[in-house]
């Protein structure tokens, strides 16, 4: 039988017993610390703690770094408490109204920030889909995936200060664009602005300077994961990414979900991921099944919509490279990872066109305009629109959701 909590929580929602993510709040009351979200509330950990309900002294923090630092030993205990303490048939919190009503916040009275002190940020690019996509719109058919492409996980070194929480506006950088037929660039509003669908997880606890993570010890350092819209500025980003990769293209702006789901939530939805040929490198290789189920959609709605409409369906499934290769990767030079950083996964877009991450492939870079419920067309975003990611997993009766990570573009200042 389905575990249930003595807190409602529709069939629908994101937030059942099985999952409690975690994130940093605030509510009336109460200045930011760490809460797991439980239907449409928010249990409060710092008052769970004081409580003496916890053995732990992790939560009155505004941020998850030391509890992401303890590790999974810690991680497992804590959650086995808190289903514990939420389960329908456990008296503490159930019988007793007045620590139920210090602990439980109405989610829609929390103002959410951004869940760790994140000191690096690092950008994948592990969707073959999207590589593929990238590279016939960019260098041609015969010249798709890059050489390197099927041997390692590509990646950049992003910008930790400019990732935003959920709901966070965007505004609309300036900057250097060649515009087609001319030979010199222009500075000026980027015309095409685009989202992309990723997934990000952030690190547990880290490793020395020196000593890379093996493969195989990956899993103890993968704290959870959130939705990540790593925002993109695509004429910027066409005249300046050789030979480096992308800098202000994708510097402006990166939001993420406010709940981090944990690795063990999501363990009933494991799966196999794409079929990897060639064989990777033996640092790299790992035998078991490292994708997960998670059902993705991308929203868009224009200033003159009454309601979001989706636009792209996808699923982390379609993931090339997975997790510990990432990790695995980007350690094997002995790179210090820390608690608390993020690692996204590049765009993930599925194999079919209505499975695309981004507007650039969803609009074939202009060719293929998306109608919208309104009659209004989009090939990039426009001043005004509002993205809303959001993703979950299907249990039997249940979901194990991420919320949303959503963002409103705003009009480009103007120069004075
Ligand atoms: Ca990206």
């Amino acid at each position: 039988m389905t575990q249930a909590s003595f807190i409602p929580v529709p069939p629908e929602s994101h937030f059942p017993i099985q999952n409690l993510p975690y994130g940093v709040f605030s509510a009336p009351g109460r200045g930011p610390r760490c809460g797991v979200a439980i239907g449409d509330r928010i249990l409060d950990l710092a008052v769970l703690e004081e409580a003496g309900l916890l053995d732990t002294s992790f939560f009155h923090e505004p941020a998850l770094n030391a509890f992401m630092a303890a590790g999974p030993a810690t991680w497992t205990r804590v959650r086995a408490r808190l289903q514990e303490l939420l389960d329908e048939k456990t008296p503490t919190l159930r019988d007793n109204a007045d620590l139920r009503a210090r602990a439980l916040v109405p989610m829609n009275q929390a103002t959410m920030y951004v869940p760790a002190r994140i000191g690096d940020y690092t950008d994948f690019y592990s969707s073959k889909e999207h590589a593929t996509n990238v590279g016939i719109m960019f260098r041609g058919k015969e010249n798709t995936l890059p050489p390197n492409w099927l041997y390692l996980p590509i990646a950049y070194h992003g910008r930790a200060s400019s990732v935003v929480i959920s709901g966070t506006p965007v505004r609309r950088p300036w900057g250097q664009v060649l515009l087609p037929g001319e030979d010199r660039p222009r500075f000026m509003p980027s015309m095409l602005m685009d989202f992309e669908l990723e997934m990000g997880f952030f690190i547990g606890p880290g490793n020395d300077l020196g000593h890379p993570i093996p493969i195989e010890e990956a899993q103890s350092h993968i704290f959870g994961l959130v939705l990540v819209n790593d925002w993109s500025a695509r004429d910027i980003q066409k005249w300046e990414y050789q030979p480096l990769g992308p800098f202000l293209a994708k510097n402006l702006a990166t939001s993420i979900s406010p709940w981090v789901v944990p690795l063990a939530a999501l363990e009933p939805f494991r799966c196999p991921g794409p079929k990897q040929d060639p064989a990777p490198l033996p640092y790299l290789h790992i035998d078991e099944d490292w994708a997960f189920d998670i059902h993705l959609e991308v929203q868009l709605q224009s200033t003159s919509m009454s309601e979001p409409t989706t636009i792209a369906r996808s699923n982390f499934r379609y993931l090339y490279w997975n997790m510990p290769q990432q990790l695995a990767h980007h350690t094997i030079t002995g790179c210090n990872l820390q608690p608390g950083d993020l690692l996204a996964s590049g765009t993930i877009s599925g194999p079919t066109p209505d499975a695309y991450g981004s507007m650039l492939e969803l609009a074939w870079k202009g060719e293929r305009p998306i109608p919208l419920p309104n009659g209004e067309t989009r090939i990039f975003l426009q001043d005004g629109d509002t993205v809303i990611l959001t993703g979950w997993c299907q249990g039997d009766g249940y979901r194990v959701g991420f919320g949303e990570c959503s963002g409103q573009i705003l009009p480009a200042l103007s120069r004075t």
